[in-house]
């Protein structure tokens, strides 16, 4: 079979390694004689499990011990509700909450926290981050909820030019569900950062919540207590059961992580992947990229053939290269590529290669 590169945007490509080891331990685990999808949440193995991944998370991503991580069920989409209900409340209500608008999450975020709060778009564009000067903020907001990474749009905030970490005496919240562990941050900037797993993580199915502990306790009483931050946290994600195997996934791909040198190193190969295929793209007049130079995704690569009549021919092209799921979210139309932790640079240069000589037979007439 021909090398398989997966370029999907979400459930996406895991490391190789990750996926052997689920397998070999997929009857028994480690001499229990029970998958992990058997035992109990409140057993020794799966406590052992569960506490691994909880540190080697907040190891990965120094996350203050004034910090709690939660592991959830009900995506990403999901907590768009749930923050307004666990954090609107600090605030006399109706609660408003701030918000930058750069794409189709964004877009999603507002929707959903209107019907919890009042909600204000200070600042929007689907193809760049506003500059922080021309943001306007609301007095006395709940908060100001950014997604730093728009999966569909492909556009990330560049974080070196001190957005968002330099909102002063705003409480930031951030949507992180695909470049989570890409990149460093400092989690201290925030009081809450989210991601569903299965951009960057593990399978679909577990969230990630790294809340600020004093914002705990303060639900609005419509909150589901199983969405309840405060009563996750103090149960160790063990209020309700949690997607045991998901998290055991994730904590597998923890460990993947930190072998491979963490996120520093992380961020060393999305630069030089995402520079790789930005490059090529940028080089080739056949192609064009829409996101500004300065808010282009290190993770999720939109780009267009400026003959789109021949998608399709690009299309299968790249899947009988082994150039899988390249095709652009059916609301922005063109192409993607997701080049998430998991993806090695030899799969972008796979691409690159195609890239060019599908350029160069399309523009000789063949
Ligand atoms: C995928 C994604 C989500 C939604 O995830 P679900 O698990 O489908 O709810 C939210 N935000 C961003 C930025 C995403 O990429």
């Amino acid at each position: 079979m021909t090398h398989i590169y997966n370029f999907s945007a979400g459930p996406a490509v895991l490391p190789k390694e990750v996926l052997a080891q689920a397998a070999a331990e997929m009857l028994d685990w480690h001499g229990s004689g029970m998958s992990v999808m058997e035992m109990s949440h409140r057993g020794p193995e799966f406590i052992s499990i569960y506490k691994a991944a909880e540190r080697d998370l907040r190891e990965l991503l120094a996350v203050p011990d004034n910090y709690k991580i939660l592991f959830m069920q009900g995506g990403g989409l999901s907590q768009n509700a749930l923050i307004p209900l666990n954090l609107a409340g600090h605030k006399p209500q109706p609660a408003t909450i701030d918000f930058i608008h750069t794409g189709s999450w964004s877009a999603k975020s507002i929707k959903e926290a209107a019907k919890y709060a009042n909600v204000n778009v200070a600042a929007s564009s689907a193809t760049s981050v506003p500059p922080q000067s021309e943001w306007k903020l609301t007095p006395g907001a709940a908060y100001l909820h950014m997604c730093t990474n728009e999966t569909i749009d492909g556009v990330e905030y560049d974080f070196d030019s001190g957005v968002p970490a330099s909102q002063e005496g705003v409480l930031l919240v951030a949507d992180m569900s695909s470049h989570i562990l890409s990149r460093r941050i400092d989690v201290s900037k925030y009081g809450l950062i989210f991601a569903g797993a299965q951009k960057n993580i593990g399978p679909a199915g577990v969230t990630i919540v790294i809340v600020r502990e004093d914002l705990l306790g303060k639900a609005l009483p419509a909150c589901p207590s199983a969405f309840d931050f405060k009563l996750v946290a103090d149960n160790e994600s063990m209020y309700n059961t949690p997607p045991t195997y998901g998290i055991y996934i994730a904590g597998l791909v923890f460990q993947w992580l930190k072998q491979q040198g963490g996120v520093a190193e992380m961020e060393r190969r999305a630069i030089a992947k995402a520079k790789l295929l930005y490059d090529a793209l940028d080089a080739s007049d056949f192609y064009e990229t829409r996101v500004a130079k300065s808010n282009r995704s290190r993770m999720n690569v939109p780009f267009y053939l400026k003959d789109e009549s021949k998608n399709e021919a690009f299309l299968a092209g790249a899947k009988a290269r082994g150039l899988l799921q390249l095709k652009g979210h059916k609301s922005v139309g063109g192409m993607r590529a997701s080049i998430y932790n998991a993806m090695p640079i030899e799969g972008v240069q796979a691409l690159v290669d195609y890239l060019n000589e599908f350029a160069s037979s399309a523009g000789a007439g063949k």
